[in-house]
């Protein structure tokens, strides 16, 4: 399987990194190794002094699928679930400068937190789901997919004329403003409206 993510999703999050908001989808990929599961703590990269969370909305991709239009793009996926970006920013920062690749900053070992999935039934109307990431029992980000400067089945048309997707695949949707850094003993808890989807401990 792999892992897509979309950057520059949100308006508010483009400008406080002072990024223009993109004409297109912006997507970058992270390996399977970059998978952060089942509410297993991350540890703190040694290379990075500023490694930041980026809550986001994440589809998983239910059947094969190439050149997918909008309007067929809801057959391709039956959950909704959240997780993290996490991003090294200062690498991140300095890649840009040079105009490189993002994946050291991007791709990294436990980098893709995943917490759980809601169907699509049960999360009702998918242009409005609220989502939030606490940081120590304060929340840091909140986010709404209304806000979304592509929606989902615009993000998997465009995708999919580039990369065949699989069975598995995840695409990782952009995350809203309040991008900030984490430090060793944090605990971020992601939500999706009240529920919480994911638990983790920063080690
Ligand atoms: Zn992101």
């Amino acid at each position: 399987m792999k892992i897509i993510c979309i950057g520059r999703n949100y308006v508010k999050h483009a400008q406080e990194l002072n990024h223009d908001v993109p004409a297109e989808p912006v997507f970058f990929m992270k390996p399977d190794s970059a998978l952060c599961l089942d509410n297993k703590p991350f540890f703190l990269p040694d290379f990075s002094k500023e490694i930041h969370h980026e809550i986001e909305l994440v589809i998983k991709i239910n059947r094969l699928g190439k050149n997918i239009e909008a309007k067929f793009a809801p057959r391709y996926y039956d959950e909704i679930g959240l997780g993290i970006d996490f991003t090294a920013r200062d690498l991140q920062r300095q890649l840009i400068e040079k105009g490189l690749p993002w994946e050291k900053a991007k791709a990294f070992d436990s980098s893709a937190v995943l917490g759980k999935f809601i169907s699509k039934e049960e999360l009702g109307d998918l242009g409005h789901i609220l989502f939030s990431l606490k940081r120590n029992g304060e929340t840091v980000q909140s986010g709404d997919s209304q806000l979304m400067i592509f929606p989902f089945d615009t993000i998997i048309e465009h995708v999919s004329k580039y990369v065949t997707l699989k069975i598995g695949d995840l695409i990782y949707t952009g995350t809203p403003a309040g991008v900030g850094p984490v430090a060793i003993d944090d605990r971020l808890e992601g939500f999706i409206g009240e529920k919480k989807m994911f638990d983790i401990q920063v080690k």
